[in-house]
């Protein structure tokens, strides 16, 4: 009875202190609650492998059942209030951590250990028991965080509106299943009894109980803001496992930092496999190459600096007016290149509207722009993208030699830009 007290009010004391830390995350700081969390989950291993009382329906450590069981908890309340971005770092530091640990105890091992004035030697033989439980503790950990958030979360949307049963029962599974893999470890490494089991379980669903109780008040009484909506399972996984940061960086390499558009490794890969799924597919794919003109006189006259201004603004024009499937490339200074999966016509388009776009922006701006653009299509005689290539830039030059400001296609097609260029003739830029 005095036990099952003692519990209780361990638990209370913990929750307390740990909610009071939250509470205040906006002016302490979240790393107070973070660190308290940490520091716990040492106390929290040493007591499972060695601190047990008995209780009328078995052996019971205030590790699992008070200090994990609440660690659970407080890490579903940091998912419940802050995010999936947020709780993981905890739950990767718990981990990383404990890996630490283990090198430094090894390496601790080595000293020669005087002994201290009244003749005591240090235990760090207990380490090599604790060390590697508290590895597999917080592996365990990180299989229940997940699991519990993704519960969490399932539960919302048969559970919307009843928070407490939503708590309890996500926490009540993962302890279930928390409890199948810490007693097993403990058996083989601790010897620890059948007893230890049940006893274990007994506690951790009344911890369960306990802590959904007060979690649910705190968060009506404390908590103001609304719980979210239920959010999409695989989107929190992604977050929880880095997946999302990951994809940013490989979405961020191969790009060019000047302009953020993909640079030319990545059009030389992707334009082989679009030429490649293109003549496989017999489904239409153009290339433009898009140079701008006298672009050296642009940095001649109003130095480097301006001349990355236009580049970038060009990036960002050619962004807006291609579509959401055509790829823009920045494949060199100021050559430009378009993936687009258009028929040769539509594509030839396509070039004339951004030829018209850059000389109406050219107009507001002090400097005076144009570009040229070479266009070819996959036809019957592509083979890989040197082909498709090669007669862009050799239309490209065309354009160059026969007056800049043009599009130049396929001979025979339409030749919307001659007139436009004849009107006003090469005459540089800023003039
Ligand atoms: P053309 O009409 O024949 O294309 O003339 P152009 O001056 O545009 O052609 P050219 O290829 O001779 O010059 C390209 C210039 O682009 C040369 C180089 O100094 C400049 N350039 C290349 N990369 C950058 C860059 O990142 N920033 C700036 N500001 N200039 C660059
Ligand atoms: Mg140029
Ligand atoms: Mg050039």
């Amino acid at each position: 009875m005095l036990n099952s007290f003692l519990l209780l009010a361990e638990a209370v004391l913990y929750f307390g202190v740990m909610v009071t830390l939250f509470r205040f995350r906006d002016r302490i700081g979240l790393g107070v609650f973070v660190c308290a969390l940490g520091v716990m989950h040492f106390l929290e291993t040493y007591l499972a492998s060695v601190f047990y009382v008995a209780l009328p329906f078995g052996m019971v450590s205030p590790g699992s059942a008070v200090l994990f069981s609440g660690k659970l908890v407080m890490l579903l309340l940091l998912y419940v209030k802050e995010d999936a971005a947020t709780v993981r770092q905890p739950i990767y530091g718990l981990l990383l951590g404990n890996g630490l640990m283990i090198g430094l105890v090894l390496v601790l091992r080595l000293h020669g250990i005087s002994p201290l004035p009244n003749g005591k030697l240090p235990d760090i033989g207990f380490i090599d028991q604790m060390g590697w439980l508290m590895v597999w503790g917080t592996t365990l950990l990180f299989i229940d965080a997940i699991l519990i958030i993704l519960l969490y979360e399932k539960l919302g949307r048969y559970l919307r509106k009843a928070l407490f049963s939503r708590i309890l029962i996500s926490v009540a599974c993962v302890l279930t299943f928390d409890q199948a893999g810490f007693f097993t470890a403990l058996h083989f490494v601790a010897g620890a009894p059948i007893a230890v089991f049940f006893g274990g379980w007994f506690a951790k669903m009344g911890a369960a109980l306990a802590y959904s109780i007060m979690l649910v008040a705190y968060i009506r009484w404390f908590e103001a803001r609304q719980i979210p909506a239920p959010r999409g399972l695989s989107d929190i996984f992604d977050t929880l496992t880095y997946r999302e940061r990951y994809e940013a960086l490989v979405e961020h390499v191969g790009r060019d930092g000047l302009t953020g558009l993909l640079h030319r490794g990545r059009f030389d890969s992707d334009g082989e496999a679009a030429v490649a799924a293109s003549l496989r597919t017999a489904r239409p794919l153009s290339l433009l190459i898009i140079d701008v003109d006298h672009f050296k006189s642009i940095n001649d006259r109003f130095g480097h600096a301006e001349g990355d201004k236009v580049l970038k603004s060009m990036a960002a024009l050619l962004g807006e007016i291609v579509g959401r499937e055509d790829q823009v490339f920045r494949i060199g200074g100021e050559e430009f290149a378009i993936l687009c999966s258009r028929p040769h016509p539509v594509a030839r388009l396509l070039g004339e509207s951004i030829r018209h776009a850059v000389k109406a922006s050219a107009s507001t701006s002090r400097f005076d722009i144009t570009v040229s653009a070479g266009i070819s299509t996959v036809s019957e005689t592509t083979r890989c993208l040197a082909d498709l290539f090669a007669l862009a830039d050799q239309r490209l030059y065309k354009a160059k030699s026969t007056g800049r400001d043009r599009v130049v296609g396929e001979p025979g097609g339409h030749q919307a830009d001659g007139l436009a260029a004849r009107a006003r003739p090469d005459r540089g830029l800023g003039g």
